[in-house]
């Protein structure tokens, strides 16, 4: 299968450097193609701005949806978004390996979202009206596809447990497995954490290694988080709130897995 490794972190020689070496070796050992972006080696533009559409400025105020759109719909996306772009297209597989920073991605990795996700390729695509509300949430440009988080964190396993004062892991990842990878149709898979990176030697590097190949050499039929789909008749529309026959005693993230 194609896989797109994107990765942040600004040390080569960083665990997470590591850990990224073994996954794209231990990818293409399987017989996988694989192309890295590695977002701190390409010195990536993190900040979404006018600069981002290469049409001739006017006087009118930048808008960061609609011109987002325009450079799309145009062909006048500056060159680093539409490339990333062709390779989300090319990918069976997104990973997105990173270090857990202040509960969430580090910002550069924020960045490439939020400039490759344009209007027209990753929301604001299919019918929006009363009736339908586009294609999003398990439908849209990137459905069929795969995406998985590889994400290590400075914290115990038991911080970030059902009631552990960080808050359940499943929970911070949500906007980025609901909001990020689901929203543009990815099937996302379970994540890939690694808790307490300070407690790391070369013998749990190892142990790390074997658990981690061994979800690499599932990507193809790991069963995915089993989020509702948006148009699949779990949600009233145009409200887009969860019919109230459908988990009625659950509200918040978890309500919406099935
Ligand atoms: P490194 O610091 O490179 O390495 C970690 C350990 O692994 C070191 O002991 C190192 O010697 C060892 N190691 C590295 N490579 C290998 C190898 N090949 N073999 C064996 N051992 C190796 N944590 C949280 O839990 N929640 C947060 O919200 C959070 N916010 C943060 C915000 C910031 C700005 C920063 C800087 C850190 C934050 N942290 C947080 C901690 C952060 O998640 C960890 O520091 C990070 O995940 C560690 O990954 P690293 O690649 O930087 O590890």
């Amino acid at each position: 299968m194609n896989v797109l490794f994107v990765y942040a972190h600004p040390e080569p020689k960083s665990l997470n450097g590591s850990l990224k070496d073994f996954s794209i070796k231990h990818l293409e050992d399987a017989g996988h193609v694989v192309q890295v972006s590695d977002l701190y080696a390409m010195n990536w533009k993190p900040s979404l701005d006018a600069g981002d559409t290469l049409a001739t400025k006017t006087d009118t105020r930048f808008d960061p949806a609609k011109d987002s759109q325009h450079a799309f719909e145009n062909g006048l996306q500056s060159e680093d978004i539409a490339r990333e772009q062709e390779k989300l297209l090319w990918a069976d597989t997104l990973i997105l390996q990173f270090p857990l920073w202040w509960f969430s991605m580090p910002a550069i990795l924020k960045g490439w979202v939020e400039r490759v996700y344009a209007y027209g390729f990753a929301y604001g695509v299919g019918e929006h009206s009363d009736a339908r509300w586009g294609d999003r949430y398990g439908e849209g440009t990137l459905a069929g596809k795969r995406a998985m988080l590889i994400v290590t964190a400075g914290g115990w396993e038991s911080h970030y447990g059902p009631r552990g004062i960080n808050g359940p892991m499943d929970h911070i990842l949500f906007p980025i497995h609901h909001g990020i990878l689901y929203y543009p149709g990815f099937d996302v898979l379970p994540p890939f954490v690694i808790y307490r990176t300070g407690r790391m030697d070369e013998a749990r590097f190892s142990q790390t290694c074997d658990a981690l190949g061994q979800r690499l050499d599932t990507l193809g039929n790991a069963s995915p988080i089993p989020f509702r789909q948006q148009n699949a008749g779990a949600y009233a529309i145009p409200e887009l709130v969860l019919r109230p026959e459908i988990a009625p005693d659950q509200c918040g993230f978890t309500a919406h897995v099935a």
